[in-house]
């Protein structure tokens, strides 16, 4: 054999560039399924489901191209349970002359890869991914000298080299960003009626797969029932095509807005597919565009949407290449409590922590506010231990990967990197959540009391949290107006909240732990 080609479960795309020189009549390409990459963290049934039947439908293609596919099964005898071990078998009976693979996205996988390589003497050529627009060493120019790293800046670097969204060397509409026509909420009337999204029901593959998992992880957490993610490219192509026509419009303005129940909302869902590579962001982009040449769909929309991907996922890739394996252990603010344990199961009386827990567990999906302001933002305030939150986060989405995932919970949701990935900590009030969704007014707690018994947890512990990193909080003065609205408070008030804080989490402590473990 004269290459073997490793296609790693979120790679699954025939323009990969490691396959870009595949030569059927020499070389081979090697996919393996392992309970390793299920068990590392605990991977919730939706998170692990989509990723098998993916790579099976993925390796179906490869199949029908007629080229030679080593593939190992989750439920094979033989199956070692880990990426090194089915390499190291591989290599043994096909004996190839080198390795080739596209950069994976996980810095443990690159690791173990290169030390299987190594143990052989092999050589692994590792080529640039080119899912993304910018490579790592464009990043990491960026950054070099830099006092402070921003998305703002990164973005607009890239807007400029890509020309998305210019117009004569300046950017269309005559400013970068629309974020603040990016903030409405759906008001007392609710949102009305949605688009519904886009399903895929299970094939036969998938139906395979579900009962696979539902069989061999049946202690993981989430369920099936609802399995609906696109796992093929044409039904990415169709989830794209869906999101153009009847979202984008007005993904824009109610990007940040949260209803109790309404999962999908004007949200896109493509996070899985972009991650699995069955989507490459420049036809999402070209067509997002397209939208807006055709007049379909308004500039603060588009952009919008730009910036999320251009932006914000270009640039936490770079942090978290940039900046591992260290990043990973980072805990700047010493948070030590864990995880409580309805994060497991959705059983709290907190409306807006159960609705988005519930839904992350029953679809492996939550939009971006419910991760950053509800259940990211409730850990902070906690003082959970960022790992625990991370570790809860990698497990529980479908599209996470932890190239994305990492910097998004411990640098942007959990500020444990010291700021180096989001200008301040995104903390707020009961009254935020209020402000931005319906879940308050079903709620036993009231966001606006941080004392008592009806005093809302979040508000409680977000005056707490000012007053804990008081000190540290000054030194940035994107936060002054706040801790200047927390020296108002009289030091009976200080001492109730702090009284208070320090009883709910006490409370939360004995109702740590997951159930699996
Ligand atoms: P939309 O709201 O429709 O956004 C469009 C696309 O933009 C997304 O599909 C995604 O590809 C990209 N995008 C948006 N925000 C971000 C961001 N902050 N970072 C990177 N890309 C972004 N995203 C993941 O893909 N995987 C993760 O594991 C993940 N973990 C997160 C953890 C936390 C604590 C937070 C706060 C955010 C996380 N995100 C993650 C980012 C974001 O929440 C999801 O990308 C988004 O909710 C996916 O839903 P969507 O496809 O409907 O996105």
């Amino acid at each position: 054999l004269r290459r073997l080609v490793l296609v790693l479960g979120d790679q699954l795309d025939h323009g990969a560039s490691a396959l870009s020189d595949f030569d059927p009549a020499q070389d081979a390409i090697w996919m393996a399924e392992v309970d390793e990459e299920s068990t590392h963290i605990v991977s919730s049934k939706q998170r692990t489901s989509v990723f098998l039947s993916a790579m099976r439908h993925f390796a179906a293609t490869l199949q029908a191209c007629g080229w030679p596919l080593l593939y190992s099964r989750l439920e094979a005898p033989n199956n070692t349970g880990t990426l090194s071990g089915e390499l190291d078998q591989a290599i043994r009976q096909h004996q190839p002359q080198k390795l080739v693979m596209t950069a994976p996205g996980d810095w443990r996988v690159l690791q173990s890869l290169r030390s299987v390589a190594h143990a052989h003497s092999l050589e692994l050529d590792i080529r640039d991914d080119t899912h993304f627009f910018s490579t790592v060493r464009e990043f990491a120019e960026h950054a070099r000298g830099r006092k402070q790293l921003r998305q703002e800046y990164f973005y607009r670097e890239l807007r400029k080299k890509t020309g998305i969204l210019m117009k004569d060397g300046q950017p269309v509409g005559g400013q970068w960003n629309f974020d603040a026509d990016n903030r409405a909420s759906f008001g007392k009337s609710g949102p009305g009626l949605l688009p519904p999204p886009s399903r895929f029901e299970p094939d036969a593959i998938t139906q395979e797969v579900l009962a696979l998992v539902q069989q061999r992880f049946s202690h993981h957490p989430g369920s099936l029932q609802s399995f609906a993610w696109p796992v093929t490219r044409e039904q990415a192509l169709s989830a794209l095509a869906d999101f153009i026509a009847h979202r984008l419009p007005s993904f824009g303005l109610y990007q940040d807005a949260m209803w109790e129940g309404e999962v999908w909302l004007y949200h896109s869902h493509l996070s899985c597919a972009l991650n699995l590579k069955l989507l490459n962001p420049r036809e999402v982009l070209a067509a997002a565009l397209q939208a807006y040449e055709q007049g379909h769909a308004p500039l603060p929309a588009v952009e919008g949407f730009v910036r999320q991907i251009l932006g914000w996922r270009e640039y936490v890739r770079g942090i978290y290449w940039t900046h591992m394996p260290h990043y990973a252990e980072r805990n700047d603010l010493q948070a030590q409590a864990p995880l409580p344990h309805f994060y497991w199961t959705g059983d709290t009386e907190m409306a807006c922590l159960r609705d988005a827990i519930s839904q992350s567990l029953t679809q492996g999906y939550a939009h971006h506010i419910q991760r950053l302001m509800v259940t990211g933002l409730y850990a902070l305030l906690l003082g959970v231990k960022p790992q625990e939150v991370h570790q809860w986060y990698l497990g529980i989405y479908v599209d996470a990967v932890e190239w994305v995932e990492l910097p998004n919970t411990l640098g942007m949701s959990q500020f444990a990197d010291g700021g180096l990935m989001a200008s301040k900590p995104y903390i707020a009030s009961g009254k935020y959540i209020d402000r931005m969704s319906n879940h308050c007014k079903g709620c036993r707690f009231n966001p606006a009391q941080a004392t008592g018994e009806a005093a809302c947890p979040f508000t409680t512990l977000y005056w707490d949290y000012l007053m804990r990193h008081a000190d540290m909080l000054a030194q940035n003065p994107r936060m002054l107006m706040q801790l200047k609205n927390m020296n108002r408070l009289i030091p009976e008030t200080r001492q109730a909240i702090a009284a208070q804080a320090q009883q709910h989490r006490t409370a939360m402590h004995w109702g740590a732990g997951h159930p699996a473990t």
